[in-house]
């Protein structure tokens, strides 16, 4: 999904950018056709009156977007929906990630749960532009793939840090900054394995935690963008949100969350709001025999 500039300042809920759904065109459609294994591409483009190339990206209207398919005028903004699952991920789907494109060639990981490392690597980016991740809070479906992304970028060519910015907690144990450090030593084996043999300048992480109960102050100003955090109501306190404004243009990412006056006051005016959705409490206790007070934990 592209914002362009004049894009309409609502709030509107949205799950952006199917990166690896299926493409299917309407007959009479002239773009190509879908027969049931794969487009019908060369045969198609031979027969076909409209000018074709191997390598640039033609102007065309299209429902969905694939990588790399796509230019990003400088007034941009895509979001791409990496995953929108659960701690059990699936093959079909990864846990909560979104990756924030901008016309000025900056790029933000929202979330990054378990399974969307996988999602990330697809979309063929350059890992170098792939450096700067916002943790809404510290369960795995946030930030399970953050070691992927950490020790398979600087592999795949990252030679910068990974930055890393997320939420303090009620406790020095229970903040960002204490789950990261013991996460690179959980990794001393797989470091130790690679000293001498790759470029470690991307092997190193910076991390920048902030007061969980901030309330819509910028964690993060560069280059025109400003990313806010405001606090979030989920399972203990050290969740948060997070807005991105640049260009005219905002994004608003909830995390985990129920329903509250911060999101509620901080999306309104947002062009592109996302927040997470779950099986209601009274379902949890109905249908899956949670205890009220288990259910009103985990559902919210
Ligand atoms: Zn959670």
């Amino acid at each position: 999904m592209r914002l362009p500039r004049s894009f309409p300042k609502k709030p509107i809920c949205f799950i952006a950018g199917i990166a690896f759904g299926a493409w299917m065109s309407s007959p009479g459609d002239t773009q190509g056709t879908w027969n049931g294994f794969g487009l019908v591409g060369a045969a198609y483009a031979q027969e076909s009156d409209v000018e074709v190339s191997p390598t640039m990206v033609r102007d065309r209207h299209r429902d969905v977007y694939y990588p790399n398919s796509e230019d990003l005028a400088e007034d941009e903004m895509r979001v791409i929906a990496c995953g929108t699952g659960m701690p059990t991920t699936r093959a079909a789907q990864a846990a909560a990630c979104f990756l924030v494109e901008l016309g000025n060639g900056d790029k933000f990981l929202f979330d990054i749960g378990s399974g969307s490392a996988e999602r990330i690597s697809s979309l063929q980016i350059p890992y170098n532009y792939l450096n700067k991740v916002f943790i809404g809070h510290l369960h795995t479906d946030h930030f399970g793939a953050l070691h992927d992304l950490f020790i398979g970028g600087a592999l795949m060519g990252r030679n910068v840090p990974l930055r890393v910015w997320g939420p303090s907690g009620p406790a020095p144990e229970l903040g960002t900054a204490y789950a990261l450090e013991h996460m690179q030593k959980m990794l001393t084996w797989d470091l130790a394995g690679r000293a001498g043999n790759v470029d470690f300048r991307g092997y190193s992480m910076e991390v920048n935690e902030f007061d969980y109960k901030l309330e819509n102050e910028p964690v993060y100003e560069e280059n025109g963008v400003i990313i806010r955090t405001f606090p979030a109501i989920h399972s203990i306190d050290g969740a948060v949100s997070y807005s991105l404004e640049w260009n005219d243009l905002k994004f608003v990412f909830s995390s985990d969350t129920y329903p509250n006056k911060w999101f509620k006051e901080y999306a309104k005016d947002a062009d592109i709001a996302i927040h997470e959705c779950f099986i209601a409490v009274p379902d949890l206790v109905n249908k899956m025999k949670f205890t009220p007070e288990s259910a009103l934990l985990v559902g919210t």
